[in-house]
């Protein structure tokens, strides 16, 4: 479970998240839209640590995150995170990008993160490619690559910050695919997404930022159909 208590955070003078509280339950998929410059993507970068806060608190399963050090490492290898760019290492093939992180950060031996990571190639769906490089693969090739890595670490929580938003459209549906799975099995997910459709579907909360707040907090039915904020209203009246 994520869970974010009175969160500020601001860049100089800009306040980018004001007072945020928000809690994603275990096994809950909670997707967060809103227009850009709203935040959304700096409140998902600060739950592992990637940007810290002003003030407040931040927990991942009753544990606030350390500030520094081992423990935050440690912290950081239970929350995947996949972003807009795929960042793969080039110069390593598909199957030793799944299996480093495991073997550097949890210890692991080279012949289990290997059977691992095999596994994960697989049910994402591109276990023939192991041996290429990242080069060598299509984009939504790339993004299957860099969820199956995130999830070798077995992460408590998963963050996605616009995993598709670089993608050619006919690659969309294949990472969305992968996620809808994850989604469906049960694991704790934080999704920033312009897919509308796909956020309709496969969200079970959708929390809608504006200006650094959380306007709305809803089902995605009752956020789509009936969006209460004007704000809401105005942002779903551009994109739908
Ligand atoms: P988008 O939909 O375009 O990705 P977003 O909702 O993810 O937008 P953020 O990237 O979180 O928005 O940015 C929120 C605000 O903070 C923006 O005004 C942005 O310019 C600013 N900002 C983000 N990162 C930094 C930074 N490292 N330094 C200064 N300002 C920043
Ligand atoms: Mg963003």
């Amino acid at each position: 479970m994520i869970s974010m208590k009175s969160v500020q955070k601001h860049f100089g003078a800009l306040h980018v998240l004001r007072d945020i509280d928000l809690e994603v339950p275990t096994g809950q998929v909670v997707m967060v839209l809103g227009p850009s410059g709203s935040g959304k993507s700096t409140l998902c970068r600060t739950i592992n640590r990637l940007e810290p806060i002003d003030s407040g608190t931040i927990t991942i399963d009753g544990k606030e995150l350390p500030a520094e050090g081992r423990a935050l490492a440690a912290l950081r290898a239970d929350v995947g995170m996949v972003f807009q760019s795929f960042n793969l290492f080039a110069h390593k093939t598909i199957l030793e990008n799944v299996m480093l992180a495991p073997m550097k950060v949890r210890k692991k031996n080279k012949a289990d993160a290997k059977a691992k990571a095999l596994e994960l190639l697989d049910r994402v769906g591109i276990a023939n490619q192991a041996d290429k490089y990242p080069a060598q693969l299509s984009g939504g090739q790339q993004q299957r690559v860099a969820i199956a890595r995130a999830l070798a670490m077995n992460p408590k929580v998963m963050l996605f910050d616009e995993p598709t938003s670089a993608l050619d459209p006919e690659m969309v549906n294949e990472v969305l695919d992968v996620m809808v799975g994850l989604a469906k099995e049960g694991m704790t997910m934080l999704v920033v997404t312009h897919e509308m459709g796909f956020a309709r579907k496969a969200a079970d909360r959708i929390i809608f930022m504006a200006d650094g707040v959380v306007v709305e907090d809803s089902t995605p039915d009752s956020f789509f159909t009936a969006p209460k904020s004007d704000r809401a209203k105005d942002f779903l009246s551009k994109i739908l």
